[in-house]
């Protein structure tokens, strides 16, 4: 990222022709030192004067900046030391800056919205884009939409420098090989087929009596096996969320693309709605565009990552030592998630249920909990559950300074980032191919990113990062299947201890139900199974 423009100084009077001694000196103090401040090792980082000149009361200077002292700054700066000469040496004062013909270069193609303020111009030729801003007062320079437009088109750039890659994968520890008992094909068919789950919309499912047993008893097995043994205790967060939590989050300028809105009726009037009622009435039907009309539009977010509310709870609030670290989990409902053609059975649905595990503390302690879920999690994996599992780190593009991405980048798993927990699908394919592995949650740590935009803080003023860990219910009850297959038989007897707490309720089998013939058979076969595993 390069910035160029020219910077109009207002004088208080006219300058002498003898200043330009005095100016030459500024410029040179400016280019050898000031404008240099904090651009690391790599002077092009910094600014620099380029040309300059005086005439009347104006006095200007072309700037040509890197991105570790972007213009605004370069100009800001160069306008105290020029107050500080001129006043002191010559009695002249400084008034105002104008910046004109700003631009800025990026090594990438991106696009930036016209209707944002200051943007005046966008041109993308031969992989650069050149973005040329509007004139610019110095209140403007000042101004958080001005920074923010500058951060957005950073961003844009470093994203585009990412390449696409929405994460960077690398392998951080595995089980190894086991013995697996797989099903005869894709336990998603089977269940549905069987009739054990039905669809009730696009990516969205009921689970009837048996299926919710095997749901429950991994639930279970993951709250008594990982987070109780770990002192995490159990809250109620709300599953709809005001818009403002997601723009703090940063999940609206994420991911909306994914997301599922709410909206309020216009009135609470039920007599508003008649004309709307005597419609269903006669044509038994509802267009949705119709209904549309007696909204107002969507206001909420239907819960997404599920740990929201616990940085919204602790917006603006001050902890000390005694409350903390903060250790909870949620497990009260469903996410929500638009997932448009990569919906597959329950394993990638859009609503979904996940046990969301939130922790809030000082960076020793998020890293020490996250440390113990790990452990936790892995005893989970191997000794109750038998599975053959993955652990990754990936780094999503957020996490990157600009320009880190394309350098190797060290493996340290102690500052912010998500390590994702993949399990092997057999039906899929040979363990070699990366699609033959699901991702079945995962655990993070965010360093700041959440502990600043809500502004929680500790009462010495201690940093405080914040961790969260999402067990995809559904995910982990395929990916448990798949690879030991329905036969209780050939489950671990440790998962048997919290599957046999529940009895095996009865399936629904009636005249038309399984649907096919099929259907019908397997869902013999699976009844004869679990009666003799219970
Ligand atoms: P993927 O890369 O597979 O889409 P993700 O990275 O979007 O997953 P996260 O945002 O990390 O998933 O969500 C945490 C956990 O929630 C996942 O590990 C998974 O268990 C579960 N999950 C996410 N999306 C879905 C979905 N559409 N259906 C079922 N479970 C899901
Ligand atoms: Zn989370
Ligand atoms: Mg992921």
């Amino acid at each position: 990222m390069k910035f160029s423009g020219k910077a109009v100084f207002e004088l208080s009077k006219e300058l002498p022709p003898e200043a330009r001694g005095l100016i030459e000196s500024v410029v040179e103090y400016l280019n050898r030192d000031y404008l240099k401040r904090g651009c690391g090792k790599d002077p092009s980082q910094g600014a620099e004067v380029v040309e300059w000149g005086f005439s009347g009361r104006e006095l200007w200077m072309v700037f040509r900046c890197g991105k570790r002292v972007r213009i605004d700054d370069a100009v800001l700066r160069t306008r105290k030391v020029l107050s500080e000469k001129l006043g002191r040496e010559l009695r002249v004062g400084v008034r105002g800056v104008r910046l004109v013909d700003c631009s800025i270069e990026l090594d990438t193609e991106i696009r930036v919205s016209l209707r944002l303020p200051f943007v005046k111009s966008v041109e993308r030729v031969d992989g650069k884009t050149v973005i040329r801003l509007g004139g610019l007062e110095l209140g403007d320079l000042k101004k958080p939409v001005f920074v923010r437009l500058l951060r957005l088109i950073e961003e844009k750039e470093a994203r585009a420098k990412w390449g696409g890659k929405a994460e960077h994968w690398q392998l951080l520890k595995e089980s190894g090989r086991k013995k697996l008992t797989p099903p005869p094909e894709d336990p998603n068919r089977i269940l549905e087929e069987a009739g054990w789950i039905r669809r009730l919309s696009i990516g969205q499912y009921l689970y009837t009596p048996p299926f919710t047993r095997i749901l429950n008893a991994l639930r279970r097995a993951f709250i008594e096996e990982v987070v109780k043994p770990l002192g995490f205790v159990e809250a109620v967060f709300p599953k709809m969320y005001p818009l403002r939590v997601g723009l703090k989050t940063g999940h609206l300028k994420g991911v909306i693309n994914s997301m599922l809105f709410a909206s309020l009726p216009k009135s609470y009037n039920i007599e508003e709605f008649e004309e709307l009622i005597d419609y269903m009435y006669v044509m038994d039907d509802l267009p949705p565009e119709e209904l549309q009309k007696y909204l107002r539009p969507p206001s909420y977010f239907l819960c997404f990552a599920q740990c929201e509310p616990f940085y919204w709870f602790f917006e603006n609030e001050v902890l000390d030592d005694d409350s903390l670290p903060i250790k909870w989990y949620d497990a009260s409902g469903p996410s929500f998630r638009w997932e448009a053609g990569g919906l597959h059975g329950v394993e990638r649905v859009i609503e979904f249920h996940r046990i969301e595990v939130v922790w809030l503390g000082k960076p020793q302690q998020v890293i020490e909990i996250r440390n113990q879920l790990l452990q936790r999690y892995e005893h989970l994996m191997d000794r109750v559950l038998d599975m053959e599992w993955r652990w990754a780190w990936v780094t999503p593009w957020f996490y990157e300074q600009s320009g880190v991405a394309e350098e190797k980048l060290e493996l340290d798993i102690d500052r912010p980032g998500t390590i994702d927990f993949e399990a092997y699908l057999p039906h899929r394919g040979p363990r070699e191919d990366r699609k033959s592995w699901l991702e079945i949650g995962n655990i993070s740590i965010h360093g700041t990113k959440f502990t600043e935009p809500f502004r929680i803080r500790h009462n010495k003023g201690e940093t405080l990062w914040t961790g969260c860990s999402g067990f995809g219910s559904e995910r982990w009850a395929i990916a448990f299947i798949a690879q030991h297959g329905f036969d209780p038989k050939n489950w671990p007897e440790q998962f048997l201890k919290y599957f046999e707490e529940e009895p095996m309720p009865k399936s629904v089998r009636g005249v038309t139900y399984p649907k096919t013939q099929r259907g019908k058979e397997l869902l013999q076969w699976l009844e004869k199974l679990f009666a003799r595993g219970s």
